[in-house]
């Protein structure tokens, strides 16, 4: 070991050199080993596995790399167990200290008490600085000092944490060159979105440039208009820090009245990352203990409908589809989409969140379960498990011209106005004139959601749902 103190800063989900509190304490220590582990155990889990996330994730590794290099060293990839590779690490470096930015799924917890564990019989410490959030779980405690269930309490003693400063990137870094395994465990080819933080930078600016960001109250809803940042892949990969985005957006001091939507919706990611933290068992099962014992169907044709964008229900199979072709899909669409899996085809919502892990690039634990547990009223802070969404009054309001379901649903392009949400009603010439014959071009809706919403709310019921859970 030399004089200077090394430290290992294992990078996880925080893959930045900006705005990063664990890598400025490593360099502010002395010498600096960047690591990040292929994990066999995430990169293989046929759970998570998503091609166009590993694509999005080797990007941004390659811009970290750069970003390090140009600092003065670069990242040292190695795969295999961590509770393995980060002492071997520790120990190749003469390090005595790793540091990370927390990270909260009960995964991340096992692995980082058998990373701790293994690196104390080295001698050497482990300490997370820093999280994934932009509010420390700590500075969140609630009355009952275990945090918020409720998401507007939550939002209330968030939006009152000021918005920190930006914490510089190191200007320069030095430590031992360490051989690397090379990102060849991760699928190459074009990232689905542009990856870095350089294009992460330019979406934020260019959101609030456009207007979109002052006009978020409005244009949120929009299905076809599209008019929300999309920054959601760099925020789950931390390429950009929550509180970065603050900033740009003008947050320090009193959030402009107009991106005060947009600032509420952001605090979401921040409650769901608490609630994964203080509620882990929220990950395998319901929040709430009765709808644990929900009767679900095992009906693998519905599924497989409904992840291949073939439901007969447009709005379901646009968001469907939009999510195959490009890993992400709209907020409005990913509820609907999860409430007719779960609400209609009355199959089971884990079936669907992991679904959604393989195909969004911005797949993230904590988010992906909220909004699941959310739609299927079985999580915290959910909507009430009989207030049943109609998929085609969705559709007629946020998606009023069906400009949205005609871009990614083309056998329904010529289908007039007023039978876009609706084709099946379509009179037999007129599905002749737009060249969609229901049934052979375009499917029938596959189940009845008058029928199976009753049937549905019944099972809630019989699982021990109550009317006063709404409140
Ligand atoms: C069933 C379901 C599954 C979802 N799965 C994910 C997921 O895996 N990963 C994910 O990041 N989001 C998920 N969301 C939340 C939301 O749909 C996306 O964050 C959003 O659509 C991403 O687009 P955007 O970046 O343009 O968001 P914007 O509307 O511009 O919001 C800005 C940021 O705030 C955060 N955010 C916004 N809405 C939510 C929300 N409801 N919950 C948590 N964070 C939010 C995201 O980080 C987002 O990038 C899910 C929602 C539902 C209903």
């Amino acid at each position: 070991m030399t004089g200077t103190p090394r430290t290992v800063m294992w990078f996880r989900r925080d893959l930045r050199v900006d705005d990063h509190a664990a890598l400025a304490s490593a360099a502010a220590r002395g010498e600096v080993v960047p690591l990040w582990v292929a994990d066999p155990a995430l990169l293989n889990a046929p759970h998570h596995r998503s091609p166009m996330r590993l694509r999005f994730l080797r990007a941004c590794l390659e811009a970290l790399d750069a970003q390090l290099r140009d600092l003065g060293i670069g990242l040292v990839v190695r795969e295999g167990d961590p509770a393995v590779v980060v002492p071997a690490v520790a120990s190749d470096a003469g390090a005595d200290l790793v540091v990370v930015t927390d990270d909260v799924t009960p995964y991340a917890r096992r692995r980082d008490a058998a990373v701790r564990d293994a690196l104390a019989t080295q001698g050497v410490a482990f300490d997370p600085v820093g999280g994934p959030w932009r509010v420390p779980l700590g500075d969140l405690e609630g009355s009952s000092g275990n945090g918020y269930l409720v998401f507007t309490p939550f939002f209330k003693a968030w939006d009152q944490v000021p918005v920190a400063g930006r914490i510089a990137p190191p200007e320069l870094l030095t430590g031992p060159a360490l051989p690397s395994d090379g990102l060849g465990c991760l699928p190459a080819g074009d990232p689905p979105i542009a990856a870095g933080p350089a294009a992460a930078r330019a979406r934020l600016e260019e959101f609030i440039r456009s207007g979109r960001a002052d006009g978020y109250g409005e244009g949120r809803d929009d299905l076809a208009a599209d008019a929300t940042s999309h920054l959601s892949a760099d925020l789950r990969m931390g390429v950009l820090s929550p509180a970065q985005v603050g900033r740009a957006i003008g947050a320090v001091g009193g959030v402009p009245k107009a991106r005060q939507p947009f600032w509420r919706q952001l605090a979401w990611r921040d409650f769901y990352t608490h609630h994964m933290a203080r509620h882990p068992v929220v990950a395998g099962t319901a929040l709430k203990e009765h709808f644990r014992h929900i009767e679900w169907d095992d009906a693998p044709d519905l599924l497989a409908a409904w992840r291949e964008g073939r439901t007969g229900f447009p709005l379901v199979d646009a968001g469907m589809r939009q999510m195959a072709v490009t890993g992400w899909m709209h907020n409005r669409a990913r509820m609907v989409c999860a409430s007719v899996l779960v609400k209609d085809l009355l199959i089971d919502w884990r079936r669907g969140e992991a679904v959604f892990m393989r195909g969004l690039v911005d797949g993230d634990p904590s988010n992906n379960n909220g909004g699941w547990q959310w739609t299927a009223g079985t999580g915290t802070d959910a909507a009430p498990y009989f207030r049943v969404f109609n998929p085609f009054l969705q559709a007629k309001r946020f998606d009023p011209t069906g400009a949205y379901v005609r871009r990614w649903v083309p056998e329904l392009a010529q289908v007039p106005d007023r039978y876009i949400h609706e084709p099946w009603t379509m009179p037999e010439a007129e599905q002749q004139a737009a060249g969609c014959r229901i049934g052979v071009d375009y499917p029938e809706p596959i189940v009845d959601h008058a029928t199976r919403r009753v049937e549905a709310i019944e099972r809630y019921k019989a699982a021990g749902g109550r009317y006063e859970e709404a409140a």
